[in-house]
């Protein structure tokens, strides 16, 4: 019999993030090969730096790069681009706890590539994390696809390519937002 425990105050809720187009500018059938061509969203550096003061979330990021994969870009220039994104990131005040990325192609049937779970379930080894409290937050199907195969809560966020995703695809979210200073009203 248990009186009480307080194991579980010390899991952290998380917004798990993905990258392209939503937090930085995305085009459809655009690969991001060149550290000049990333753009960070105002909007996702305001929202972000508002979030990583109160400390309530932790802000991780899940994203697949297949771009890796399917040979336009070297594991090392792709390393090279997200280190660079991190760097902004921290510069304007952004703490992000951890980044996981998928360099496959969908060939490789790899178990990391969204809508699988690999990068989730590897953030859940490496942090004690509160499940009911964590968002995932994506402008794809297989990001909102992700959420629901890992049993975390979904945002679709219109920015990138959230609106061709509204419009085309057939997803049952839980959220919808504008861009990411959204997220201030659901989370
Ligand atoms: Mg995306
Ligand atoms: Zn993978």
């Amino acid at each position: 019999m248990k009186l009480f425990s307080t194991k579980n105050k010390n899991k952290k809720k998380v917004l798990f993030l993905d990258r392209d187009g939503v937090i930085n500018k995305d085009k459809a059938g655009e690969y991001i090969t060149d550290i000049g061509k990333v753009k960070i969203y105002s909007s996702a550096l305001k929202a972000l730096k508002e979030i990583s003061e109160t400390r309530k979330y932790l802000l991780i990021i899940i994203t697949n790069q297949s771009a890796v994969g399917r040979g336009f870009i070297t594991l090392k220039r792709s390393k090279e681009i997200n280190y660079k994104i991190l760097k902004i990131l921290k510069k304007n005040g952004i703490k992000i706890s951890a980044l996981y990325y998928c360099p496959h192609s969908p060939k490789d049937n790899c178990s990391c590539r969204k809508p699988k779970t690999g990068m989730i379930k590897e953030a859940f080894k490496d942090f004690r994390i509160d499940k009911e409290g964590s968002f995932l937050i994506g402008d794809k199907k297989s990001d909102i696809q992700t959420a629901i195969n890992a049993g975390l809560k979904s945002v679709l966020v219109m920015t990138g390519q959230g609106k061709k995703t509204l419009s085309k695809e057939k997803i049952s979210y839980n959220f919808k937002i504008k861009d990411l200073r959204g997220l201030k009203k659901i989370i």
